[in-house]
């Protein structure tokens, strides 16, 4: 049977750092669900159906990956597509620690189900959905670190207010 994965994350926006998480994992697991973690305690730009969309839209050349979200806990969430594994990025000594946190976690709550880590590219090491949209709402230049159709989704966004 294939190996499936889910790559969890709130992608508010969708990085090219995170593309690049996806991308690789979908080159190693049979299916990836990237999952759109609606998380409650965070206050997103955009909703989980405009965060759906743009991630289906830059992944659509990737025929292995299905775009999906939950509102609970990641491991039932996991649970629920029989993942394997889950798939996190790791950016730098700062994302360890939290991510050791949830991993323990997730392995208490379901020891089945593994936890891989990717390591970013260098080029992405700065990179995060937090950074990306202070930076366009003052009008900077992201082009190299989102894609095209998210430097528009976050000019629209910024244009509304
Ligand atoms: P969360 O809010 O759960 O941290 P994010 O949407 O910020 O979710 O990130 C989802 C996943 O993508 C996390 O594993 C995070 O470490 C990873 N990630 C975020 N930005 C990058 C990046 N620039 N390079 C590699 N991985 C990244």
């Amino acid at each position: 049977m294939g190996k499936i994965a889910v790559v969890p994350g709130s992608f508010d926006p969708i990085t090219n750092g995170h593309l690049d998480i996806v991308k690789r994992a979908a080159d190693i697991f049979d299916i990836v669900y990237v999952a759109v973690m609606n998380n409650s305690s965070k206050n997103p730009l955009f909703n989980v159906y405009e965060r759906m969309d743009l991630i289906r839209e830059v992944t659509k050349d990737i025929p292995n990956v299905r775009i999906d979200s939950s509102s609970g806990l990641l491991i039932d969430y996991a649970k629920s597509v029989k993942a394997d594994a889950i798939v996190r990025g790791l950016r730098a000594i700062s994302d360890f620690e939290y991510e050791m946190q949830i991993t323990s976690m997730n392995r208490f709550l379901d020891e089945h189900i593994e936890t891989f880590f990717i390591m970013t590219q260098n080029k992405y090491s700065f990179l995060s959905s937090s950074i990306v949209k202070e930076v366009s709402k003052y009008g900077g230049n992201i082009h190299e670190l989102v894609p095209p159709i998210v430097e528009e989704a976050l000019k629209g966004k910024f244009e509304e207010r």
